[in-house]
């Protein structure tokens, strides 16, 4: 078959070299001039350090598959993602821990003890949260939400958290011990030449070609037997239902000489402060020795129609628009929607991986059965 995929991220380049094994020929079209997604990592000019152009990606996953998976095309260096955030004068250690506890209330509880305190402080009138907020009350109270979640979360999303699905806050532990690791995950590790070198890894088969600088047209697809698209969803429909929501970000760069903050990243919890975060990239390649040091600010905002799409909104109360797209996206003939974009979810690059492994599988059964696709 020959097949055309629409992106040059983790989704199509993992579907493309699993059909390319298969023996399909496929032509990857990307409109940026690098591959990678928002994954991409290239080596600033000035001081050498390998930087998260579109920001920090930390690789972590519990699925022993995805894992072999990305350590068959790169070595992955130990890394461990432990971030802190500066709210009112002091900084403190996120996800929230007894170390957070203990310092933002001036106490030393054991773990037992501060469960119950910080249960004494949650709204247990809250049964099922629904959103964001409810979530945070229900298991934090609120003086951490407002501490920790409420300015950085308007910040970042640029609406109450009050308007925000609970799934976002369900993505961060809260921990009655002192493990600072910001995830759960068995497996966590970073890429030792960047992600770019990974996926340019994943896309090294004779049978992917891929056009950098070319933009997707519907009239492309005529000329192929299907096609896999990871651009976003309403785009591919010409925005008949409407715009689905999704926030951008602007990194402002500066450099400093020797080590600014001392960790890859600082969250800035208060409102008052323009960004939600400075993320200082050699700390994510600590393995390697820099003199100088680049740092992003990263400030969000919502996506114009020429800007870069990041987090897909999912407001609460905008799920019917969503339900209308992902209809005509079932129905569309020839066409398989993937990846964040494709699918509009706030999917981790595991989580990615790990469908698109699912759904070349999918395609090349249904192939071999001749059932549609
Ligand atoms: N969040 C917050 N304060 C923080 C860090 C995170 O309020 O210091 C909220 C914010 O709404 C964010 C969500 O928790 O979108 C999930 O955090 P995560 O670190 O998973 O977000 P990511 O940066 O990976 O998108």
């Amino acid at each position: 078959m020959n097949i055309l995929m629409v992106g040059a991220g983790f989704s199509c380049a993992v579907v493309a070299r699993e059909l390319a094994n298969a023996g399909h020929k496929i032509s990857i079209v990307e409109q940026r001039p690098h591959i990678a997604g928002n994954c991409h990592t290239e080596r600033d000019g000035e001081t050498g350090v390998m930087v998260h152009v579109y920001g920090p990606h930390i690789f972590h996953t519990d699925d022993v598959e995805v894992w072999e998976y990305v350590n068959r095309f790169s070595t992955f260096k130990p890394y461990v993602n432990r971030v802190k955030s500066t709210v009112g004068g002091s900084v403190f250690s996120l996800p929230i821990n007894l170390h957070t506890i203990n310092q933002f209330f001036g106490k030393t509880l054991r773990p037992d003890e501060a469960k119950a305190f910080i249960q004494a402080q949650a709204d247990t009138s809250i049964e099922n949260p629904r959103t964001f907020e409810e979530q945070a009350l229900k298991f934090v109270g609120a003086d951490l939400y407002e501490a920790f979640f409420k300015g950085y979360t308007k910040k970042q999303w640029g609406c109450e958290p009050s308007e925000l699905p609970a799934s976002i806050l369900k993505r961060l532990p809260v921990r009655f011990n002192y493990n600072d690791n910001y995830f759960f995950h068995r497996f966590q590790g970073m890429p030792e030449h960047g992600y770019t070198a990974l996926i340019e890894g994943i896309l090294d088969h004779e049978n992917i070609s891929v056009r950098l600088n070319t933009a997707f047209e519907r009239g492309m697809m005529s000329t192929f037997d299907h096609t896999f698209y990871s651009g976003p969803l309403d785009g591919y429909f010409g925005y008949s239902e409407g715009r689905l929501g999704y926030r951008t970000l602007d990194f402002e760069r500066f450099i400093y000489d020797g080590d600014y903050q001392g960790c890859a990243v600082m969250n800035y919890g208060e409102e008052r402060v323009p960004y939600t975060r400075i993320t200082e990239h050699k700390h994510f390649s600590p393995w390697e020795e820099h003199e100088g040091s680049v740092c992003y600010r990263e400030y969000s905002r919502a996506c114009g129609v020429d800007d870069i799409p990041y987090y897909p909104i999912r407001l609460v109360e905008e799920k019917a628009m969503l339900s209308r797209y992902v209809e005509l996206a079932e129905s569309a003939e020839g066409v398989t929607f993937v990846g964040r974009l494709g699918t509009y979810r706030y999917l981790d690059m595991d989580v990615t991986i790990r469908e698109a492994l699912d759904t070349a599988r999918d395609y090349l059964r249904a192939l071999r059965e001749n059932t549609r696709v």
